[in-house]
């Protein structure tokens, strides 16, 4: 089975270095094992993203040499079939209706995958609780979208940061509901300023643009 790894940026803001990270592991690892290297703009959020900022993403992207395979995919282009996958879980009583809204029923059973960087990790499915994958407006919730795109893209490897680990066991729920297979998962940790916390504007320039204005900015004093 060839590999398929994917880049999900949502364009709701500038390139951060941390998400450039995630890329370039997931394009290095396509790139290693001769598989396909996916770049999905996760819009779904109409308020927040926009054009501008996803050709901010692609052109950071195509600055640091990281060129992706096949079309790019826009998640919000998508909402039919996330209705539909919400609807069919609905009628197999996966998922129950909770004021207009569509909830998906989670089993008191262990969630636990194997991770690629950090190894066991395990949730109680008590814990997790039913929680809902499409609003009462139609419009589905980050979990439902991720999964059903993964599926459809026919990713193999979600590898992505740390901070969705606590996602992971609403998507295995998800993923088990709708009877499919689980790719495998590989948290990598953020980055941190020398501090020890998050990297943040605090410590300097976190977006990808303003290294290529640095850069640039540099050769051109360089040449005069
Ligand atoms: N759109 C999510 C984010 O920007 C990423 C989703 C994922 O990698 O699963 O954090």
């Amino acid at each position: 089975m060839t590999t398929r790894v994917r880049f999900a940026p949502s364009p709701t803001g500038y390139l951060h270095v941390g998400g450039a990270r995630t890329a370039l592991f997931n394009w290095l690892y396509a790139r290693h094992v001769g598989g396909k290297f996916l770049l999905r703009i996760e819009d779904t959020d109409k308020e927040r993203s926009s054009e501008e900022h996803t050709r901010v993403i692609l052109d950071g992207l195509t600055w640091l040499g990281l060129d992706w395979d096949e079309e790019l995919v826009f998640q919000g282009a998508r909402l039919a079939r996330h209705q539909e996958v919400a609807d069919r879980l609905l009628d197999a009583g996966n998922a129950y209706l909770d004021g207009g809204a569509i909830r998906l029923r989670v089993p008191a059973e262990e969630i636990a995958w194997d991770d690629a960087v950090h190894g066991r990790i395990s949730f109680r499915g008590e814990d997790i609780k039913d929680f809902v994958v499409m609003r009462s407006d139609r419009t589905p919730l980050y979990n439902l979208a991720v999964v059903v795109d993964d599926l459809d893209m026919g990713i193999t490897h979600v590898l992505r940061g740390d901070d969705h680990i606590s996602n992971t066991p609403k998507q295995i729920a998800l993923y088990r509901a709708m009877g499919a297979p689980l790719p495998v998962f590989a948290h990598v940790p953020m980055i941190n300023g020398p501090d020890g916390k998050k990297l943040s504007k605090r410590h300097g320039a976190t977006a990808v643009g303003d290294y290529q204005h640095m850069g640039g900015a540099r050769a051109a004093t360089r040449r005069s």
